[in-house]
């Protein structure tokens, strides 16, 4: 039935270059997608407007196109979106699920100073406060309002059961003082309204799904499927860094490595199905899933990728 289609979606910043994690990151996504009979989506987070340019959305759907990782309906842009995101967060105040903070930024930093001094959490006296006609006139930041004393669990794919208490988590700023949405009150909407089921991604996104997941809740959406994939790392276990060598998608285009090497060497960065080394992309769909991803970070190794290459 259509509402059990995956679909599944890559979501990068356009602050840069495609690079290999991103690669993968969208390779296991499109795997995913496919092996299920699913939708493979591309949204431009582009909502940084300062770091977001034109060349980075250009050199990364040039990667994608290098790679042959298409979207199965036109790209996203977030940026176009703000309107939605910011009557989602009427929605969450109107429910009482956010509230206005009119403290200005030099307020904020002394009183979370002062909350620090004294050993406790900051919380906006805004939190429990109802403004005044005044007040609204006043510009203020959005914040959701987690629920107190209670635990979030996220049950991830790759990571098992996690869980934070929501102290540990702040009343995260959705809406800022000029308007904007931030960062995780857009994908949770975006996500929602592309019908996306299944979020695979970095694992320093980790922390950011307990913030996603709360949004859901507090809207009465479904979540998605989390699968937080451990990193990658340089040849020597260490983050990988330029050192390593090459980082950006189209240098290993550019040393004449051929796209289904490079789909099938970053296949099985961080997955495995077997012992199997070399495969068509009509095998990694047939194998893809979630449970093949590793919990350890994938290290890079040049000699194996020249050796799928030479299959190629
Ligand atoms: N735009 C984020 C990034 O590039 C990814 C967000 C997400 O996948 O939820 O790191």
């Amino acid at each position: 039935s259509p509402s059990s289609t995956v679909v599944t979606r890559f979501a990068p910043s356009p602050t840069g270059y495609l690079h290999i994690g991103g690669a993968r990151t969208a390779l296991f996504n499109w795997l995913y997608a496919k092996s299920r009979g699913g939708k493979f989506l591309i949204r431009v987070e582009d909502t940084d407007r300062e770091r977001s340019t034109d060349d980075a959305v250009k050199a990364i759907f040039d990667g994608l196109s290098w790679l042959e990782l298409f979207g199965d309906e036109e790209p996203v842009f977030q940026f176009a979106r703000a309107d939605r995101h910011r009557e989602v967060a009427e929605q969450l105040l109107a429910s009482g699920h956010a509230y206005r903070d009119f403290l200005t930024a030099d307020e904020t930093n002394a009183l979370r100073d002062q909350a620090k001094a004294e050993g406790r959490d900051f919380v906006s006296p805004w939190r429990n406060r109802e403004p005044t006609v005044d007040d609204l006139a006043k510009p203020s930041t959005i914040r959701f309002r987690r629920p107190l004393d209670q635990a979030v669990v996220v049950d991830d794919a790759v990571q098992g059961s996690v869980r934070w208490e929501s102290s540990s988590l702040d009343d995260l700023v959705i809406v800022r003082s000029d308007g904007a949405p931030t960062y995780n009150l857009a994908v949770v909407v975006d996500d929602h309204d592309m019908g996306v089921t299944h979020v695979i991604r970095g694992d320093d996104h980790l922390n950011n799904a307990a913030r996603q997941s709360l949004i859901y809740d507090a809207l009465g959406w479904t979540r998605p499927t989390f699968a937080h994939i451990p990193l990658i790392h340089g040849p020597d276990g260490a983050k990988l860094s330029k050192r390593h060598g090459a980082q950006a998608v189209h240098e290993y285009a550019e040393m004449g490595y051929l796209p289904e090497a490079m789909r099938n060497y970053l296949a099985r960065l961080g997955w495995a199905h077997g012992d199997h080394e070399l495969f068509s992309d009509e095998q990694a769909i047939e194998w893809f899933d979630l449970s093949g991803i590793g919990k350890a970070p994938a290290r890079l190794d040049f000699d194996k990728l020249a050796h799928v290459n030479a299959h190629w």
